[in-house]
């Protein structure tokens, strides 16, 4: 019988812990009201987590004695982190009266979770929040650390708040009715965290991965392990002034082809743009001499044992040529002097925040690997 893993994310008087495991939307009453005592709840979640899970998580909370105030189901995809579903969501709260003590509570993806987070950031200057995650990426990453958000027209994430959840209730179980695609995503985010600094998770995982995708103890040991990692690092860097930054490994080129496949999921989701730009970063960093190109092998060799695409010709339809690329890159990135700063490796498990990469030889990379 699977148990329960607890991870704490170590901030202090906005200390939390993550807990991993089965059967944890069914016990969320006693686990919340152990937490939150007295506290009512709204749930915020999408169409499709709603109709697999939505009732679980509500009989759930209200056998252990929490009241679910309001549930909001707003459509599935990116679009909903907007300032529509934002109003929606804040009005949905204060209608349903709920006090500062009372808490928000986000069932679904990193879309809910980025967009419910950020709501509860700013109803009444600051509502208590707890983050159900439903996707592996919004598991292993995005629940975990406090970012919250929505998207502008100029682009992605870019209003929202820090806000850190009260607790992070990880199933591992709701991740069997999510689709292969975006469990694979998440799987993306997951071998991240070995090849920043964790070599051994990484060998583990090369080991292991089809036990991680069948379910069971290895799928919950991956999750603890990745969310142990994020927790180091925002325990570390909460509001991202350095060592934060790591966990941008693979997407300041997978940022770019998102933006060059305008944000079309049909083609590219963001792990799969995240597991094409780690294999790119581990070959970057051997062409600038950093490490073995039989390390970026290794990471490619891997990614594609799961199912991930890894390389540029893996996307469908057109890309642009290198020289737009590169401008989709410097959209989010300032160049100054000529030189931009990189997440690059000295190996598996070794990355590092290079600051002075030159811009030329990023377009040069770029032009080499659209061959
Ligand atoms: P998502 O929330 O859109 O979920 C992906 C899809 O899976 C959606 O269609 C969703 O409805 C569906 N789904 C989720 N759980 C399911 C389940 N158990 N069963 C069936 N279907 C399910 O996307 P995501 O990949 O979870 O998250 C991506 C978002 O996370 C992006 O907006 C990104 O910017 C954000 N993000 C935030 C952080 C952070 O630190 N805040 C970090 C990484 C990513």
């Amino acid at each position: 019988m699977s148990k329960t893993v607890t991870v704490e994310v170590g901030l202090g008087a906005r200390a939390y812990d993550i807990l991993i495991g089965p059967g944890l939307l069914a016990g969320a009453g006693e686990t919340v009201s152990a937490r939150l005592p007295g506290a009512r709840v709204a749930i915020v979640t999408d169409g499709n987590v709603a109709a697999s899970h939505l009732e679980t998580l509500k009989s759930g909370l209200e056998r252990g004695g929490v009241t679910v105030a309001a549930a909001v189901t707003l459509p599935a995809g990116e679009k909903t982190k907007s300032f529509e579903h934002l109003q929606e969501v804040v009005d949905a709260v204060l209608g349903a009266r709920l006090e500062r003590r009372d808490a928000v509570v986000a069932l679904g993806g990193g879309v809910i979770g980025d967009l419910t987070g950020f709501a509860a950031g700013i109803v009444r200057r600051g509502m208590d929040f707890v983050q159900v995650p439903t996707s592996l990426l919004a598991q292993v990453d995005s629940s975990v650390g406090g970012k919250t958000g929505i998207n502008s027209a100029r682009g992605k994430n870019l209003i929202g708040v820090f806000h850190q959840p009260k607790l992070v209730l990880a199933d591992s179980g709701v991740l069997d009715t999510l689709p292969i695609r975006e469990f694979r995503a998440g799987y993306a985010e997951l071998a991240k965290y070995g090849l920043i600094d964790r070599p051994a998770f990484f060998a583990w995982l090369e080991k292991n991965w089809q036990e991680v995708f069948e379910g069971g103890d290895a799928r919950i040991e991956a999750i603890a392990e990745a969310c142990r990692a994020k927790a180091d690092v925002v325990a570390r860097d909460e509001f991202e002034t350095g060592d934060r930054a790591l966990l941008n490994l693979g997407h300041t080129f997978g940022h770019a082809l998102e933006a060059a496949t305008a944000y079309d999921g049909t083609r590219l989701v963001h792990g799969e743009g995240v597991s094409i730009g780690m294999v790119l970063a581990h070959r970057f960093s051997a062409r600038l001499n950093l490490a073995s190109p039989d390390d970026a092998a290794r990471v490619e060799a891997h990614l594609k044992a799961v199912g991930l695409p890894t390389s540029v010709a893996d996307i469908p339809g057109e890309l642009p040529g290198p020289e737009k690329l590169f401008d989709y890159i410097t959209q989010d990135k300032k160049v100054s002097r000529g030189a931009l700063t990189f997440i690059l490796t000295r190996g598996i498990g070794r990355s590092f925040i290079a600051k002075d990469v030159p811009a030329s030889e990023v377009v040069a990379f770029l032009r080499d690997s659209l061959e």
